[in-house]
């Protein structure tokens, strides 16, 4: 996708809510291209001199309620990572010795069978989040 034509998606969906694509929300969604999950805290840092902290939650919490953005628990924080609309499907690998997380790649089979899980069960599942933890390579080679 394009960044125009994510821009373009973007202010369709906040048009269907009541919104509009503000400049800040515009910056809030650029710090969120191409980037993996962020906390709160990194985002705040990286629109320093542009945002103020208090429209940064703000925004955050808007688009999380328009499913904008996933809120993705990561260990003992929370981080943000633009959802599957704007983003292909994928699950995380947290490493809980340097704290990073990576993106692991995707598997349709898996997908089907999260799915059946829940439907099998008379749910209609609309989405799911999947977090493995453990130890990356780097940090595996360092703890042994
Ligand atoms: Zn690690
Ligand atoms: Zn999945």
């Amino acid at each position: 996708m394009s960044p125009l034509d994510r821009y373009k998606d973007l202010k369709a969906l906040l048009k269907k809510k009541g919104f509009s694509l503000t400049k800040p929300r515009q910056n809030v969604f650029d710090l969120l291209q191409n980037q993996g999950p962020q906390t709160t805290q990194v985002l705040i840092k990286r629109a320093e001199g542009q945002i103020d902290r208090a429209t940064v939650y703000r925004t955050l919490e808007l688009f999380e309620r328009l499913g904008i953005v996933h809120r993705l628990n990561i260990g003992w924080k929370y981080k943000y990572e633009l959802s599957d609309i704007f983003l292909a499907h994928h699950h995380h690998f947290y490493c809980s010795n340097c704290g990073k997380s990576y993106d692991l790649s995707a598997n349709a089979m898996l997908e089907t069978m999260i799915n059946s899980l829940a439907s099998k069960e008379g749910y209609s599942p609309r989405g799911h989040q999947l977090e493995i933890y453990g130890l990356c390579p780097a940090c595996q080679g360092q703890l042994t």
